[in-house]
């Protein structure tokens, strides 16, 4: 039987990334991969391919809605979305053969199969065409991801109506689609079809969009949203969605508990997601998990079991690819005797919807909640020369400092290129910045990142200059 050091299920972020880790650190390292390509979803049904669709369908709308004002003309401009699929599907594999790559550079030995524990030290991997075979490992890392929530009555058919999975490779754009969920994954896909000309319905549970961030960010956003064509529905509980065959009808219950109904071509269940442990005999080894099915980890990710680890987003946290691959390296690094941390508080948070929203820390709201006393700078996109050549005024930076101390406590920014410019607010909070050190640091210019330097200037006494 194969013998390895480290041996990781799943190929996601989380476990790719451990695996590299592990294997620059001298391990022996194996890794078991159900599907037949690597990159778990993150790769292949999350991040990149939503992304390469969002930029598709952002160049489609910005040449139906803004070229003319730089002065460009066009005629005769059509959405191709095969052929939008089609790209989206070579990024993908792209993206996967780079992860091939990685494996093969760094000796580590790659089993397609379903991995489940025989004993807290072995493995099998059942394949497709491979057959079973059993492997060892002294240590076991758990990176088995996550798969799409849904409540009950809202089952995908997975025809009509859909998973993020399935948003990814329509046929047709919809004339309609109602989206259950005004959460991240749920706006971001609601977005590619809106600008291609869907009429998207977002049915929310909460009163807002995007509720674990910065209020204000999800305030701003629903308007340009809005202008989009998006129509917010928000504390309606759906009840029930039914495949009509052409479409789908919705039944819900308003903020009065009166029933309504939406019809639609198809229904995005966004629901959030939920841990993936299907098959992989946890009860063998008596791993405990929590009532949401999460596998328990200590705050090194070792479970109940001492030679298993787990990571990502199947134990607690942000379900973020950032922060299941933090999680691969730290416990790489725990397993050579280091001792690596995470500042889970400082796991940024994105949407990468037109206008970008980014955050990390605190927000307002847990601040007002802990009692925290606090003080606010914001500055406008639309008062920065950046923003007016690129046409890209919208949106706002917003630094919360410690009244007493000055101390960064968070930083919440909607606009463009936010979801880049956020690694300047980690790196600054990282360091433990006052908003006083922001406001004395040069920003290039014209730049959106001048709008960070304005708003530190302006929670450190009202002394933006630009606003
Ligand atoms: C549409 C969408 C967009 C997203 N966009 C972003 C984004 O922009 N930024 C971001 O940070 N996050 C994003 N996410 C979330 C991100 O994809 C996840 O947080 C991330 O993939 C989690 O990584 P992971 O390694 O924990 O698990 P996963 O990526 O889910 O990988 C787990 C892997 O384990 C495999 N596996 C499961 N069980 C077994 C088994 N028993 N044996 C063998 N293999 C097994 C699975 O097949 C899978 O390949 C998005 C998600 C979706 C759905």
């Amino acid at each position: 039987m194969d013998q390895y050091d480290v041996v990781i299920i799943g190929s996601g972020p989380g476990g790719y990334v451990c695996a590299i880790r592990a294997a620059q650190l001298g391990f022996k390292t194996a890794l078991i991969e159900k599907y037949a390509s690597l990159g778990g979803t993150c790769l292949n049904v999350g991040c990149i391919p939503s992304k390469a669709l969002l930029d598709s369908s952002e160049h489609y709308f910005n040449a139906a809605h803004n070229f003319e004002e730089h002065g460009i003309s066009h005629k005769d401009l059509k959405v191709n979305l095969e052929q939008m699929i089609k790209r989206k599907s070579q990024v993908v594999e792209q993206t996967v053969s780079g992860i091939d790559f990685l494996m093969k550079k760094n000796k580590i030995d790659v089993l397609q199969g379903m991995g489940s524990f025989v004993d807290k030290n072995t493995v099998k991997v059942t394949g497709d065409d491979a057959g079973e075979k059993e492997i060892k490992g002294k240590y076991i890392v758990i990176a088995t991801g996550s798969k799409p929530n849904f409540f009950p009555g809202m089952e995908p058919d997975k025809e009509r109506i859909i998973t993020s999975t399935e948003a990814l490779k329509l046929t047709e754009v919809p004339k309609k689609m109602v989206v259950v969920g005004g959460g991240v994954i749920g706006l971001e896909l609601g977005s590619v079809y809106a600008r291609l000309g869907t009429e998207i319905t977002v049915l929310e549970f909460m009163d807002t969009i995007i509720p674990t961030m910065d209020r204000t960010m999800g305030k701003e956003l629903q308007k340009v949203l809005k202008k989009e064509g998006f129509k917010f529905n928000f504390n309606h509980k759906v009840q029930k969605v039914e495949n009509t065959g052409k479409g789908v009808k919705i039944t819900a219950l308003d903020k009065k508990d009166q029933e309504v109904s939406f019809e639609a071509d198809y229904c995005l269940v966004s629901v959030g997601r939920k841990p993936y442990t299907d098959g992989l005999g946890l009860d063998n080894v008596g791993i405990k998990t929590d009532k949401q099915g999460r596998v328990e980890t200590d705050d090194q990710l070792r479970t109940n079991v001492e030679n298993i680890f787990a990571i990502g987003d199947v134990v607690k946290g942000a379900m973020l690819a950032h922060k299941a691959s933090e999680e691969g390296t730290l416990v790489a690094e725990i397993i050579a005797g280091q001792k690596p941390h995470i500042n889970y508080r400082l796991i940024p948070s994105v949407v990468y919807t037109w206008p970008e929203v980014a955050g990390v820390g605190y927000t307002q709201e847990e601040l007002e909640k802990a009692g925290r006393e606090f003080k606010t700078g914001t500055f406008p996109m639309r008062a920065l020369g950046r923003a007016r050549a690129s046409g890209d005024i919208y949106g706002q930076v917003k630094i919360l400092a410690d009244k007493e101390t000055d101390e960064i406590l968070g930083i919440h920014m909607i606009g463009a290129r936010t979801a880049d410019l956020i690694a300047e607010a980690v790196v600054a909070m990282e360091y433990r910045a006052s908003a006083e050190d922001l406001a004395r640091m040069s920003h290039a210019h014209p730049t959106y990142a001048e709008a960070v330097k304005e708003a530190a200037m302006d929670a450190t006494g009202s002394r933006s200059i630009h606003s």
